[in-house]
C-alpha cells in the first residue's frame, strides 16, 4: 500500500489553529491588547467597525518588530517570549503560544505597521488568508498598527455563526474592560463606528475602576487586601447594598489575567451571604498575585481558565478576606470617615497600615458538607425567614481566638500535617506486618494515604500507585455523567423548596438548550423564565450548594465552547460538571473516600487520563524503587 500521511500545509494548519484561537472578533481583540501590553505599550487605541465584523485596528506604542521579527510574527509558533520548556513555569507575559497572529492571518486581512525605537522606517506588511501580498518599508510612528479586517471572510460557516453585532460588541468590550482592569496603568481608549465609547487616562486602580464604571462607583467600592504565604489578594468588592440582581462586575485577576472561576466566585459570594438584598450578586474587582509555579494557564487555548495547585486553601482565604473587610468597613464608620479623603488612592490605604487583617482559615472547611446555605442568587424559602440582621453573620468565622501558632496568617501550613506524619507512621506499620521489601509488594494492601492533600498513595500488586485526586475524580464523574446524560437512568434528589436562581435571557437560552441533558443527570426544572431558574431536583451527587457553581461552570464553559465539528454538548455538559463537582487540590479526605475514588478510577474506561486529557495517576513498581535505593 502506498503511503497516505502527509504534513498539512501551513495555511491549512492555521486554519485549525485559527479554529481554536479565533472564536470571535472579541477574540481579536483580546489577543491584540495583549500583545500591546507585552510590547511595553503605555498608550493603547482600539478602533472597531461594525462589531468588529469589519475591522479591528489596535494602536500601540510599544517597542516594535524589526524588519525579519514583523515577518517572522505571522509564523505559527514564532514567539519571543519564551524559549525553553523551564519558561512556562515562570510565565510574565500575557502570550507565550506564538499563535495569535498566525491564526488570525489565516481568516482575515491584515495590515501590520510597525516601526521599533530608533529606526527610520518602519515596516508594512500585509497579509489575507496566510499568503504575504506586500510587504515594503513604510513611515510610522514607534510602536505597532495592526489592522484586521474582513474576519473569517475565508470561512463563511464561521461568519455565519457569529451574533448580532450588539452581542459581538458586548463581548469586544467585556475584553477591553478586563484588559483595562488589569492594567491600569496604560491609558487606553476605545472607539466603535466613530464613537468614542471609552477613554481611560493612565492612572490607579480605583480610578480605572471609576472611569470605567462611572462616577459613582467611587462610594460603593470596599477595598479588600490580604497578604498570605500562598496568594496575596488585593482590590475592592462593592458593598452590599450596591449590589445587582444580574450578574454584575465579577472580575477576578490572577497575576494580572483575567478568569473566570466558578468556584472562586462561590467563595466570594459566600461571604457576602446574608448582606445581600434578595436575590442580589456580589460584585468585585479582585486581583489575586501568587507563584507562577502553582497555577497551570496552559489549560485552554483562549486562556480564561486556569488551574490553581491548591484551590482549596484559596478558597477559605477568599472567603474569609472578604467577609473581613465588608465587617470592617460596615461595623466602623469612623474608620470609614477616616480612610474617606484617601480613598481616591487605595496605595495610601496600603501605606497606613490600619489593622492588619487577621484571618483564620480553616483549611478542612468544606463549603458543601453542611447543607449548604442559599448561595448568590439562591433564594431563601419564603416562610423561612433569615435570622439574622447581617451584622453578626459578619462576624462568622472571624472571631478568631488566636490559634495555637498565635494567629500568625504567615505560618499558617496549608498541607494536613496530620497526613504527612500519617505517611510514616502508615508505612510503618504495614511494613511490620509484611515480610520483607518483596512481600510488601506482592501483597496488594487496600490502604491509602494523602500526600499534600493533592495525591492519593497507594499500594498495587506490582508497586506503588499515586493519584492525582482532582482529575481521578473528574474522570470518575466524567464517565458517571456521560453514561448518565445517554442512559437517561440517574435519580433525582427533590428539592423541598426550589432554589431560585437568576441568569440573564442569554444565559437562560444556553441552559434550555441543554435542559434534556442536565435532567438526565438528575436535575429537575420548574419556571424558567424571566431571568429567573427554578430548580426543583437536583443530582443526589451534589449539595444544595453547589448547584449555583455547576451551573455558573456550565455557562462559561459553554461560552468558551467553539461550535464547530466535533463539538458535543453532551460532552461539553459531562466535563463541564466533572470539573465542578470533582474533589479539589487542598481538600483532605478520609481513609474511605480515598479508597473508594481510587476503586472508582480503576473501574473506568479510560482510568489514566483527566477528561481534558491529563495524566490521572502514575506508578512505581517495585523494580523502579529497588533501582532507586542502589
Ligand atoms: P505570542 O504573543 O504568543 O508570542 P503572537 O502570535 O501573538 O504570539 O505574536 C508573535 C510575536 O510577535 C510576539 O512574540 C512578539 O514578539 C511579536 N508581536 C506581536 N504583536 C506585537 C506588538 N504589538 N508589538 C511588538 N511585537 C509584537
Ligand atoms: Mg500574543
Amino acid at each position: 500500500m502506498a503511503d497516505i500521511i502527509k504534513l498539512l500545509p501551513d495555511h491549512v494548519a492555521n486554519q485549525i489553529a485559527a479554529g481554536e484561537v479565533v472564536q470571535r472578533p472579541a477574540s481579536v481583540v483580546k489577543e491584540l491588547l495583549e500583545n500591546a501590553i507585552d510590547a511595553g505599550a503605555t498608550t493603547i487605541k482600539l478602533i472597531v467597525k461594525n462589531a468588529g465584523k469589519t475591522l479591528i485596528h489596535i494602536i500601540d506604542d510599544g517597542k516594535g518588530m524589526s524588519n525579519t521579527d514583523a515577518r517572522m510574527s505571522f509564523e505559527r509558533h514564532a514567539t519571543s517570549k519564551i524559549a525553553t520548556a523551564e519558561d512556562l513555569f515562570k510565565l510574565n507575559t500575557k502570550g507565550f503560544r506564538g499563535e495569535a497572529l498566525a491564526s488570525i492571518a489565516a481568516v482575515a486581512h491584515v495590515e501590520l505597521k510597525t516601526k521599533p525605537d530608533g529606526n527610520d522606517v518602519g515596516t508594512l506588511i500585509e497579509i489575507e488568508g496566510s499568503t504575504i501580498i506586500n510587504q515594503e518599508v513604510c513611515a510610522t510612528p514607534k510602536g505597532t498598527s495592526i489592522a484586521v479586517k474582513n474576519l473569517f471572510f475565508n470561512i463563511p460557516a464561521r461568519r455565519n455563526f457569529l451574533k448580532s453585532n450588539n452581542v459581538e460588541s458586548r463581548h469586544i468590550i467585556d475584553e477591553f474592560q478586563r484588559v483595562a482592569l488589569a492594567h491600569p496603568g496604560i491609558a487606553m481608549s476605545m472607539y466603535h463606528n466613530e464613537g468614542e465609547l471609552f477613554h481611560l487616562p493612565s492612572g490607579n486602580l480605583k480610578q480605572r475602576i471609576v472611569n470605567i464604571f462611572g462616577g459613582k462607583t467611587n462610594e460603593k467600592l470596599v477595598p479588600v487586601q490580604e497578604e498570605t504565604e500562598i496568594v496575596t489578594v488585593d482590590g475592592f468588592v462593592i458593598k452590599p447594598e450596591f449590589s445587582k440582581k444580574t450578574r454584575g462586575e465579577q472580575f477576578f485577576f490572577v497575576n494580572d489575567r483575567f478568569i473566570k472561576n466558578a468556584y472562586l466566585n462561590h467563595a466570594v459570594s459566600a461571604a457576602f451571604d446574608g448582606l445581600l438584598p434578595d436575590r442580589a450578586r456580589a460584585s468585585y474587582f479582585l486581583y489575586l498575585k501568587v507563584d507562577p509555579k502553582t497555577i497551570d494557564i496552559n489549560i485552554h487555548p483562549t486562556k480564561t481558565e486556569i488551574k490553581f495547585d491548591d484551590e482549596h486553601s484559596l478558597y477559605a482565604i477568599l472567603r474569609s478576606t472578604v467577609k473581613h473587610s465588608l465587617g470592617q468597613f460596615n461595623i466602623a464608620p469612623v474608620l470609614d470617615f477616616d480612610r474617606d479623603s484617601n480613598l481616591d488612592t487605595p496605595y495610601d490605604y496600603k501605606n497606613k497600615n490600619a489593622l492588619t487583617p487577621k484571618v483564620e482559615v480553616d483549611r478542612t472547611f468544606n463549603p458543601f458538607a453542611n447543607v449548604a446555605p442559599p448561595k448568590k442568587g439562591a433564594q431563601l424559602p419564603k416562610h423561612e425567614k433569615q435570622n439574622t440582621t447581617g451584622w453578626e453573620k459578619m462576624y462568622e468565622g472571624l472571631q478568631s481566638k488566636p490559634s495555637a501558632d498565635g494567629g500568625d496568617f504567615s505560618s499558617v501550613s496549608f498541607e494536613s500535617d496530620a497526613s504527612n506524619t500519617d505517611i510514616f507512621v502508615g508505612a510503618e506499620t504495614s511494613m511490620r506486618t509484611e515480610n520483607g521489601m518483596n512481600n510488601a509488594f506482592a501483597k496488594a494492601e487496600s490502604t491509602t494515604y494523602q500526600l499534600h492533600n493533592k495525591y492519593i498513595v497507594t499500594t498495587i500488586k506490582s508497586g506503588m500507585v499515586i493519584v492525582d485526586q482532582h482529575r481521578a475524580h473528574q474522570r470518575v464523574l466524567y464517565e458517571e455523567l456521560l453514561r448518565n446524560i445517554t442512559v437517561k437512568e440517574s435519580v433525582s434528589q427533590q428539592l423541598l423548596f426550589p432554589l431560585v436562581l437568576e441568569y440573564s435571557t442569554s444565559e437562560l437560552g444556553l441552559i434550555l438548550q441543554l435542559k434534556e441533558g442536565l435532567e438526565n443527570t438528575g436535575f429537575a426544572f420548574g419556571k424558567m423564565e424571566d431571568e429567573t431558574l427554578e430548580v426543583t431536583g437536583i443530582p443526589t451527587s451534589i449539595g444544595e450548594g453547589q448547584v449555583p457553581i455547576v451551573l455558573e461552570q456550565l455557562l462559561s464553559d459553554l461560552e468558551n465552547e467553539v461550535p464547530d465539528v466535533g463539538f458535543s454538548q453532551t460532552d461539553t455538559l459531562a466535563k463541564s460538571m466533572a470539573k465542578s463537582m470533582a474533589v479539589k487540590a487542598g481538600e483532605s479526605l478520609d481513609d474511605l473516600s480515598r479508597e473508594h475514588l481510587v476503586n472508582r478510577l480503576f473501574a473506568c474506561k479510560e482510568p489514566s487520563v483527566s477528561p481534558s486529557n491529563r495524566t490521572t495517576f502514575i506508578t512505581l513498581t517495585g523494580d523502579e524503587l529497588e533501582k532507586k535505593f542502589k
